[in-house]
């Protein structure tokens, strides 16, 4: 598809904003939001013809898709482990935390142990014991949303990763806002 150079313009600057609005979505972890906005961007490129980046950027939109499919089948188990808990099923819980981190290690293993280490613990309790509030309150009240999420920011200058902390691109020097 042949287009003209004002339509190049005004699609290359529509591939700026999205990258900037999706590195500001990255800072917030908002997975979902970088995921359309990398779908997007891998359109637009398509328009311009640059299929190699209209690829990368469609490679990392489907690894964030799938990542939030797991996410969401880790949040349900998690319920159903909390559910289970309150009625001080721990064997149950176990077995659910232990499954999990089988899940889980693919795609973050340091997560994976801490699944795989807290249903160990649960399987060892016995009916009716309780366990000391602190680790409680960090296993179980895990804040699922920050498991698996490995965002990076793009440059929208040079294009290329960097670390989701940066303030400047370190290649060319582009600030990300
Ligand atoms: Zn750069």
């Amino acid at each position: 598809m042949k287009i003209s150079d004002s339509e190049r313009v005004n699609i290359e600057d529509a591939i700026k904003r999205k990258i900037r609005a999706a590195n500001r979505a990255a800072k917030m972890n908002n997975i979902r939001k970088v995921m359309s906005l990398y779908y997007d961007i891998s359109g637009l490129f398509l328009d311009l013809g640059n299929e190699e980046k209209a690829k990368m950027f469609n490679k990392t939109a489907k690894k964030y898709e799938a990542t939030l499919k797991i996410q969401e089948i880790i949040e349900k188990y998690i319920n159903i482990a909390k559910n289970e808990y309150s009625k001080g099923n721990y064997q149950n819980v176990g077995q659910i935390y232990i499954k999990l981190s089988n899940i889980i290690k693919k795609i973050d293993p340091k997560r994976g142990i801490e699944f795989r280490n807290f249903g160990e613990k649960m399987l060892n309790l016995k009916q009716g014991q309780s366990i000391s509030h602190q680790s409680k309150k960090s296993n179980q009240q895990e804040d699922i949303e920050q498991v698996l999420i490995d965002l990076v920011l793009i440059c929208p200058k040079c294009g290329r990763d960097l670390d989701p902390d940066s303030d400047i691109c370190k290649y060319c020097g582009t600030k990300i806002e």
